[in-house]
């Protein structure tokens, strides 16, 4: 399942690499514990190196606290959307600003 990639002259070892939409579906159960331990690795690795994904997870967090437990297993759409489109408003608002400086 291990494959090997060079990066930077290192070899690495890399399962599969999650794509930040993939990465979001696994939120809920990672916050609940459910991965299992290749996957929350994954999972882990994806969050340390991706800015976003780490805006997008202290989201969700603040979102959990506000409701004060985790949303039902999937998560209704309509917070998923929600979280989705701040998460992506974030991103366009930081090339706004970028463009009118
Ligand atoms: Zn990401």
């Amino acid at each position: 399942m291990k494959s090997v990639q060079f990066i930077d002259g290192k070899a690495v070892h890399v399962v599969k690499r999650f794509s930040c939409d993939e990465w979001v579906e696994l939120v809920t159960a990672y916050l609940e514990n459910d991965l299992d331990e290749p996957t929350r690795q994954r999972f882990e690795e994806h969050l340390a190196e991706c800015e976003c994904c780490g805006h997008y997870l202290h989201q969700f967090r603040v979102t959990v606290t506000a409701l004060g437990a985790l949303p039902p297993d999937p998560p209704p759409d309509d917070m998923r959307d929600r979280l989705l489109s701040a998460f992506r408003n974030r991103r366009d608002s930081r090339v706004e600003e970028r463009r009118s400086s």
